[in-house]
């Protein structure tokens, strides 16, 4: 099965990575899409340009990448200013359906990131329409991915529905999260956390409530086609 990461930027798949190893460890294939270029992602260093800002997150999310043997595609549009366009949407349709997407993990359409909402709702509409055959220029997919979406950061209502116990996998999700030096020490100077307490204190959260020590949640997506009625998730 081909696996998709669809996000904003890179390190935002730090909700459904543990899946996403658990979904390696099974035999599936890992793909990663991030729509933006991650060019303001730099906040300890805000005079970085774009164009530097955005190499050094395109290294950081190839080597994570690369560790894991997926193929990454970046849309390069501009971080914190992602826009609804025909051409972002024919892009992310071309690159869900290079990916031959059959499950695919995006944001919630709750999120504390305007660019994180809009890419929940570019996904709600390219992955319908990776599987008709009006819209791209590659062929279209056989059937519709399942989609799910994960935890929002922030404060935002969110009921999961559906968890996967990502234990086995913990220390080697933090450990490739970690390939985002820049990030590590981004979030530590603005909210006081690396990547090892961002994942561990949601995923134990999760974790004790449906018994196991760490939990990855997620809601399935709702609309035409991202809900299946059979088991997708490892
Ligand atoms: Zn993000």
């Amino acid at each position: 099965m081909n696996v998709v990461s669809v996000m904003a930027h890179q390190d935002d798949e730090m909700r459904c990575l543990g899946t996403m190893l658990r979904c390696r460890d099974r035999g599936d294939r890992l793909h990663f899409i991030c729509l933006t270029d991650g060019s303001k992602g730099l906040v300890d260093r805000p005079d970085t340009g774009r164009e530097e800002a955005a190499a050094v997150r395109r290294a950081e999310m190839s080597d994570l990448c690369g560790a894991l043997g997926a193929s990454y595609r970046c849309l390069g549009e501009p971080d914190e200013y992602l826009a609804d366009t025909p051409a972002v949407r024919d892009a992310l349709i071309d690159a869900i359906r290079e990916a031959g997407a059959e499950l695919v993990f995006t944001h919630y359409h709750e999120d504390y990131n305007a660019d994180h909402v809009l890419t929940h709702h570019l996904v709600h509409h390219c992955a319908m329409q990776s599987c008709l055959p009006v819209i791209g220029r590659r062929a279209p997919l056989a059937s519709h991915p399942a989609v799910f979406c994960v935890e929002p950061h922030g404060t935002s209502l969110f009921a999961p529905s559906h968890f996967v116990d990502v234990t086995a996998v913990e220390e080697e999700k933090v450990a490739l999260l970690c390939r985002h030096r820049s990030q590590e020490i981004a979030m530590r100077r603005a909210v006081s956390a690396g990547f090892d307490d961002l994942c561990r204190v949601p995923d134990a959260y999760w974790g004790q409530k449906v018994g196991c020590r760490y939990a990855e949640p997620f809601v399935p997506m709702s609309g035409r086609g991202g809900t299946k009625p059979f088991a997708v998730l490892p």
